[in-house]
C-alpha cells in the first residue's frame, strides 16, 4: 500500500478552486450575480478571447467597504449568511462565500470598489492568491472586477477550454439569462470591444426579451399570468411562431435561472393540437413559489431542480400557458412586399376627369355598384348622375333606399351613427369615379364587439374561403378549418356520439394494424366505434363514430389503426390520435365543392372563435390580411 501524504495547502487550494472554477463562463457568473445582488442598476460585461485573457464586470451597487475588501477573498467569506437558519430563506444569487477566493486563486484580479459614503475607494491587485496591491483610489461607487488570464497556473485546466468563440458563447448565454431575470437592471455585454447585447433597464420583460432574444422572436410573444400560490408569469410565443429547437425557453424560479423539465412538459403539453408536431415553444417563465418547496440542497451552480409537489407546478404553468395562447393569439398576418422606392403613379384629380370624361355612366354599371353593398357617387362633372348620401340611394333589389332599410336603420340606432356624410371632403379625398362607402363609421365611443361583422365574400381555388371581418380580409383553409371545428365537437364531448351500421361489416388488417386496434378497443370504444375481433385477421365493425356516418367503414377503421400502430404513443394520446383521424375524415375536402351556405357558416364559426386558429396538426386555419397593408400596397398610405 503507498504510503499517505498529506497535500501541500496550495495545491489543496488549486483543486478546490479548480471545483468552483470551472470555465470563464462560471466566473462571469459568480461576477454577475455579486453584482446583482449588491443592488446594481446598471452592469457592464466586458470580455476578451472568450473571457479567457479578460473578464471585466463593472456595476453600480453598493460597494465594498476597504477594511472588508481582503476578507470577500477569503474561502468562506460572505455577508449574505450569518446563521444556519439563513440558508433556508435564502434569496441572494450566490452564498457559499468562495466565489471570489476561488477564482483568485486561478487568475490575475484587479478590484476596484467604493461605497458610496466613502470619500475614496480601495484599489486591490490578487494573483493566484497572493495580494499584489492595496492602496486607497478614487473610483467611482459601486465595483469593477478584471479578472485577467484564468489559469495561467494550471495548464491541466487551460487544456480543456474549448475555442474562444465557444467560451464567448456560454458567456453569452450566462449574460442573458442573468439580463432576462432582471429587467430592471441595464445590462450590457462587450464581446471582443463591440456592444454585442445591452437592455435598457424599464423593468419590463417585454423590453427584455426584445433586446435579448431579438425582434425576430420578441414580436411573437404574448404575456402570461397565473396567480394562486404560485405566481406564473412571463411571455411564451403564440403557436404558430414555435421554432425547431428549444433553444429559446427560460424558466427563472424565485429570480434565478434554472431547468425544469416539468416546466417544459406543462408549456408543451398547453401547446399540443395547436402547434406543429417537432416544433417548441418559445418562452420565459417566471416561477414564484415559496422558497420551503423548493430543493435548497441541490448545488447551487446546477441548475437542475426539483420542487416538492411537482404536479402542482406542472398545472400552474399549464393553465397559465394555455389562457395566454386562448387569450392573447392572433391570427398570422399577410404582409405584403411592399416597397418605398418603387412609387406608386397617382393622377392628378384634374388628369382623371379628362380620362373619364368620356366615359358614360350607365344604369348597368350603377346597377353593378349598387349590388356590391356600397354607395354610389359618381364624379362631381357628372353633374346630372350625381347622387348624394341621403337621396335617391338605391340598395339590392328591393330598391329601398338604403338609409331606410330595416337592419341598416337598426345598426344605425343600436350604434348611435352619424350618418351625415360631409361630401365635399370625400370628393377632395377620392378622385375616383365612385366613392364606395360601407357602412358609415361608429362613433368613437362604441364598443368595439359591435364591429365584429363577418362578411362571407367568396371561395378560391375551391380550397380557400375568402371573409371580411372588422378592417381586414381572412383566407380560411375550409378543410383545416372543419377539421378543427370537428376536432373540438370531438374533445368537449365526454363520449363521442355512435351510429350503429345496418348491416356490421367485415375489415381484413395486416398483422401489426390487427393487433393496434385488438389492444386498444377500449380507445376505439371511447371514440365511438364498436369493433370486435373475428378471426383470421378479420375485425367486425357494427357501429362507427356519429361524424363518420356516411364513410367509408373499411378506410376509417384501416386509418385509426395506422395511427395506432405507430409505438411508444403515450396512453393519453391515443384518444386524440383516434381525434384526429375522425375529424380528418369528416371535414370537407380542399378541391372538392361546397355550397356557399357551408362555406359562410364555416367562416362565422371561425371568426367568431379563437380557438379555432390551427388544425389539430398545428398549421394555421386563416390567415389576415388588414386592410392598412392593402392600403399600403396600393399607394393609399405610406
Ligand atoms: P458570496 O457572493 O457567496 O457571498 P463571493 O466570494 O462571491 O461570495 O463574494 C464575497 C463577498 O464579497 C460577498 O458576500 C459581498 O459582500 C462582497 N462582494 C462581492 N462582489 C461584490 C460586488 N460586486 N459589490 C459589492 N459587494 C461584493
Ligand atoms: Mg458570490
Amino acid at each position: 500500500m503507498p504510503k499517505i501524504n498529506l497535500m501541500p495547502k496550495e495545491m489543496a487550494e488549486l483543486i478546490a478552486a479548480g471545483e468552483v472554477v470551472e470555465r470563464p463562463a462560471s466566473v462571469v457568473k459568480e461576477l454577475l450575480e455579486n453584482s446583482v445582488d449588491a443592488g446594481a442598476k446598471h452592469i457592464t460585461l466586458e470580455i476578451n478571447r472568450g473571457g479567457i485573457l479578460y473578464i471585466r464586470v463593472t456595476d453600480d451597487g453598493c460597494g465594498i467597504a476597504s477594511e472588508d475588501v481582503r476578507l470577500a477573498f477569503l474561502r468562506h467569506a460572505t455577508s449574505k449568511i450569518k446563521t444556519v437558519a439563513d440558508l433556508d430563506g435564502i434569496s441572494s444569487l450566490g452564498f457559499r462565500g468562495e466565489a471570489l477566493a476561488a477564482t483568485s486563486i486561478v487568475s490575475r484580479i484587479e478590484l476596484f470598489t467604493k461605497q458610496i459614503d466613502d470619500v475614496f475607494g480601495t484599489h486591490y491587485i490578487i494573483e493566484g492568491g497572493e495580494e499584489k496591491l492595496f492602496e486607497e483610489n478614487g473610483c467611482p461607487d459601486g465595483t469593477t472586477v478584471i479578472v485577467r488570464d484564468i489559469f495561467y497556473n494550471t495548464p491541466a485546466r487551460m487544456k480543456f477550454l474549448k475555442k474562444d468563440v465557444t467560451e464567448g458563447n456560454s458567456i453569452a448565454a450566462v449574460f442573458e439569462r442573468l439580463a432576462l431575470s432582471h429587467p430592471e437592471i441595464a445590462f450590457r455585454l462587450i464581446r471582443d470591444g463591440k456592444t454585442a447585447m445591452s437592455t435598457s433597464g424599464d423593468g419590463k420583460l417585454s423590453s427584455a426579451a426584445y433586446s435579448i432574444l431579438g425582434r425576430e422572436i420578441s414580436s411573437t410573444l404574448i404575456p402570461i399570468e397565473y396567480n394562486c400560490d404560485i405566481i406564473v408569469s412571463g411571455l411564451v410565443c403564440k403557436p404558430a411562431y414555435c421554432r425547431k429547437s428549444r433553444s429559446a425557453q427560460y424558466t427563472f424560479l424565485n429570480g434565478r435561472y434554472v431547468q425544469s423539465n416539468t416546466v417544459m412538459a406543462a408549456c408543451e403539453q398547453a401547446f399540443k393540437n395547436s402547434a406543429m408536431v417537432g416544433k417548441y415553444p418559445a418562452f420565459v417563465i417566471c416561477l414564484n413559489v415559496p422558497v420551503q418547496t423548493v430543493d435548497v440542497n441541490v448545488h447551487p451552480a446546477k441548475i437542475q431542480v426539483r420542487f416538492s409537489d411537482e404536479k402542482k407546478i406542472f398545472d400552474s404553468v399549464y393553465i397559465a400557458v394555455k389562457n395566454a395562447i386562448l387569450k392573447g393569439d392572433t391570427r398570422p398576418e399577410i404582409k405584403l412586399p411592399f416597397q418605398r422606392e418603387q412609387k406608386v403613379t397617382r393622377m392628378t384629380a384634374e388628369e382623371y376627369r379628362s380620362k373619364t370624361e368620356s366615359l358614360p355612366i350607365t344604369p348597368i354599371e350603377n346597377a353593378y355598384f349598387v349590388k356590391q353593398n356600397t354607395l354610389v357617387k359618381p364624379t362631381e362633372t357628372k353633374k346630372d348622375t350625381v347622387v348624394t348620401a341621403n337621396e335617391k340611394l338605391v340598395f339590392n333589389s328591393d330598391d329601398t333606399p338604403f338609409f331606410e332599410r330595416d337592419d341598416v336603420r337598426s345598426f344605425i340606432a343600436k350604434n348611435n351613427i352619424d350618418i351625415s356624410i360631409n361630401e365635399t371632403e370625400i370628393c377632395e379625398k377620392e378622385n375616383t369615379v365612385t366613392e364606395k362607402e360601407a357602412l358609415p363609421k361608429p362613433k368613437k365611443e362604441c364598443p368595439e364587439e359591435t364591429l365584429k361583422e363577418i362578411k362571407y365574400i367568396g371561395e378560391v381555388f375551391s380550397t380557400y374561403i375568402i371573409a371580411q371581418m372588422d378592417d381586414a380580409a381572412y383566407f380560411i383553409d375550409k378543410h383545416a378549418a372543419h377539421e378543427r371545428i370537428n376536432f373540438n365537437r370531438l374533445k368537449k364531448n365526454a363520449k363521442a356520439e355512435s351510429q350503429q351500421l345496418l348491416l356490421p361489416v367485415t375489415v381484413h388488417l395486416g398483422r401489426e394494424e390487427l393487433s393496434a386496434v385488438t389492444d386498444n378497443l377500449d380507445v376505439l370504444t371511447e371514440a365511438g366505434f364498436e369493433i370486435e375481433d373475428f378471426g383470421n385477421s378479420n375485425v367486425l365493425v357494427r357501429a362507427v363514430p356519429a361524424m363518420l356516418k356516411n364513410q367509408d367503414v373499411n378506410d376509417m377503421v384501416v386509418e385509426s389503426a395506422k395511427n395506432l400502430v405507430i409505438k411508444g404513443i403515450p396512453e393519453s394520446e391515443k384518444l386524440d390520435r383516434i381525434y384526429h383521424t375522425i375529424a380528418c375524415k369528416a371535414a370537407i375536402k380542399g378541391g372538392n365543392v361546397t355550397t356557399d351556405t357551408e362555406l359562410e357558416a364555416l367562416a362565422k364559426e371561425v371568426l367568431s372563435n379563437n380557438d379555432i386558429m390551427y388544425c389539430p396538426h398545428g398549421r394555421p386555419v386563416a390567415f389576415k390580411l388588414s386592410r392598412k397593408e392593402l392600403e399600403k400596397q396600393f399607394g393609399r398610405i405610406q
